[in-house]
């Protein structure tokens, strides 16, 4: 069995990055060995931010494994999962020579940072059967392959289709990937889903790696803290490849708050909330005029076409509300993506949409 860091570009495997002052685990009372300011800012009362910060709070590393079932070791905690797509890209694909495999419609990020490498995106578009999107996942595999692409990209709950991978269909791709490719399920919203999470496949697929975010359920984007969930030692070269001191300490400290006591009954709180929500504003705008179709979510948004798309955007513009537009989309060139807000907020959706094309 091939293990997943023999994926890793072949120039970075033994990288040992840059190491920063806190990097060694030196002991002491007096530190003056990262020429950080003697004094302290008077802004910083609390006086966090004086000092360079721990690139990966060990505290921090623990309650995220708990959160989302991993160890600590097979973790890395960055700005956002963005940041997380960027490292794996960076790692995998050699510049100028790289390939990933994307399924669009899906998250912009990956062919961004795919194009800032240098790296060529094969898409395997998903499938619309008229009532849902659908993964091919043995199409995925096979363009994967004919590519020698090192990275797929499945979007589980999708953005912007609001549909999930089947985690058979994960597990069916990674088996058929391994020591080719590594299989990263991007979970950015999968706290409104009701299937369990593809981290539960790692055990037994080396090769897949998970993307999780505080920016979605937790309520927490503006702190930027997003995780990667993968075989222990690949996580070790994302480290080498990260940014010296990734995680501001006010965000640290806030994160720890948030997630201290009960943090799930305060997002499961939250989750259950939208849930209602977005059952109300789905069933609300399947009767709303000049609406053609609204796709099941199981994340906190819908994709609806509309029979102009336009007018619907412009509409609700004009009263205040910004929506997504996704018409670039392939395949998607009559649909905008909304998310699910607070009651008044879908009021004034559904007021907006009912009134424009009665
Ligand atoms: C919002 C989103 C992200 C970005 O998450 P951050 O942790 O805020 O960087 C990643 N993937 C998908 C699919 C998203 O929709």
């Amino acid at each position: 069995m091939s293990a997943p860091i023999d994926l890793v570009r072949a120039d970075l495997r033994d990288f040992a990055g840059y190491r920063s002052a806190r990097s060694d685990r030196l002991v002491g009372d007096v530190w003056l060995n990262a020429n950080e300011s003697a004094w302290p800012n008077v802004a910083d009362d609390a006086n966090i931010v004086r000092r360079y910060p721990d690139p990966q709070p060990e505290a921090l590393r623990t309650r995220l494994a708990t959160l989302y079932g991993c160890r600590p070791d097979q973790l890395i905690a960055g700005r956002g999962s963005d940041e997380a797509i960027d490292l794996l890209v960076r790692a995998l694909c050699m510049p100028g020579q790289g390939a990933i495999v994307t399924t669009p419609p899906t998250f912009g990020m990956y062919a961004v940072s795919a194009r800032l490498q240098g790296a060529r995106v094969v898409e395997v578009p998903l499938i619309d059967d008229g009532a849902n999107f659908h993964c091919d996942v043995d199409a995925v595999a096979d363009a994967a392959l004919a590519s020698r692409a090192t990275l797929v990209f499945l979007c589980s709950p999708g953005n912007p289709t609001g549909g999930a991978v089947p985690l058979d269909d994960v597990r069916r791709l990674a088996a058929r990937l391994e020591g080719r490719a590594l299989v990263v399920v991007d979970e950015a919203y999968q706290e409104f889903a009701p299937t369990p999470s593809a981290v539960s496949l790692l055990a037994t697929c080396p090769n897949i790696v998970v993307l999780r975010t505080l920016s979605k359920a937790h309520a927490l984007a503006g702190v930027r803290l997003g995780v990667a969930i993968g075989d222990a030692d690949l996580i070790v070269v994302l480290r080498r490849c990260q940014a010296p001191y990734p995680l501001p300490a006010p965000c640290v400290a806030l994160v720890e708050r948030a997630l201290g006591d009960g943090p799930l009954s305060r997002t499961e709180a939250r989750t259950r909330e939208c849930f209602g929500e977005r059952a109300r504003l789905a069933d609300a705008l399947r009767d709303a005029p000049g609406v053609r179709r609204v796709y099941p979510s199981v994340a906190n948004f819908l994709l609806v076409r509309f029979d102009d798309a336009q007018v619907a955007f412009d509409a609700l513009l004009s009263a205040g509300v910004v929506v997504r537009d996704v018409r670039a989309q392939p395949g998607l060139d009559d649909a905008l993506r909304i998310t699910v807000g607070r009651p008044d907020e879908n009021d004034r959706v559904i007021a907006v949409l009912a009134g424009v094309f009665a």
